[in-house]
């Protein structure tokens, strides 16, 4: 079975494309292709809208946030008989649609060939705001504990933060879940110095919106009401720092280059 996929009976083909972080021009050159050529598109409204300018004649099948299964299972029944584009945000892999899609597609015992495109996820998006935040091993983690209870996340706050990994929060509020955050800073605390650089990101590399703010894990809970669902997060490392010049703030992750050379 390396590398082959059994050839589908169906006329159909589902695919689970990641987006980006939400404008067309962030797209890959493939994600563009297969929504434009695809006969039904199925998304929440927020993406639909950010691709707006690429829907022609397909068929739209919108639906509302926290009804993705409804939306799974749609798909998958369009997939039997049609080309299907299911849109995700940012990548599809990283919380995003292609889990569900899966099982749903799994469990519903129907023949559907399924492609996974990938995408531009947040923590890279919003690295690309900040400079070079990352370049060396990182985990991102969401703070959202709609789906993995709140122990859980503590348990890997903890444990990225004491291995001292760059660490990329996702999903850091929403309107029930005020708190997390800045519970979650307080857990990184215990083990990354207070001079850590923290990036934030807003709308990272989407059309309007976009604004970020380089702190340290010390200061960072100063800018707890700035943050939102719309935010990403970058902790850095004991060995990150700022570059400040005429330009702005840059944060460097060092890769370890000046451990072998002299630049
Ligand atoms: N699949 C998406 C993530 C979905 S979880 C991805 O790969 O990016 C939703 C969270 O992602 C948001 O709460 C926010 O933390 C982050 N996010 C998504 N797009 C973003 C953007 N353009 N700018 C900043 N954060 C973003």
């Amino acid at each position: 079975m390396v590398g082959s996929q059994s050839q589908s009976q169906s006329k159909g083909k589902l695919y689970i494309i990641g987006i980006g972080p939400g404008s067309v021009p962030q797209l890959t050159v493939r994600a563009k292709e297969v929504i434009e050529s695809s006969d039904y598109i199925v998304g929440n409204g927020t993406y639909l809208d950010q691709m707006a300018s690429l829907l022609n004649d397909q068929e739209i099948f919108r639906s509302s946030m926290g009804k993705e299964v409804d939306r799974s299972r749609k798909a998958v029944e369009l997939a039997q008989d049609n080309v299907v584009a299911m849109i995700s945000g940012g990548d599809a892999n990283i919380y995003g649609m292609a889990g569900l899609v899966l099982e749903v597609a799994e469990n519903a015992d129907l023949s559907v060939e399924v492609e996974v495109l990938p995408g531009v996820t947040a923590i890279t998006a919003a690295a690309s705001v900040l400079g070079a935040p990352i370049v060396n091993d990182m985990c991102t983690v969401s703070l959202s504990d709609l789906l993995t209870p709140w122990e859980v996340i503590e348990k890997r706050l903890d444990a990225a933060a004491s291995a001292d990994f760059v660490m990329s929060l996702y999903n850091p509020k929403s309107r029930q879940r005020k708190s997390n955050f800045s519970r979650a800073i307080e857990i990184i605390k215990r083990h990354k110095d207070d001079s850590v650089p923290v990036g934030l990101v807003k709308n990272a590399l989407r059309e309007e919106g976009q604004d970020y703010i380089v702190t340290t894990l010390g200061d960072v809970l100063e800018y707890n009401d700035w943050v939102d669902m719309r935010t990403t997060i970058l902790i850095t490392t004991n060995d990150s720092r700022v570059w400040e010049s005429e330009h702005g703030k840059r944060i460097i992750t060092p890769r370890g280059y000046h451990r072998k050379y002299d630049y």
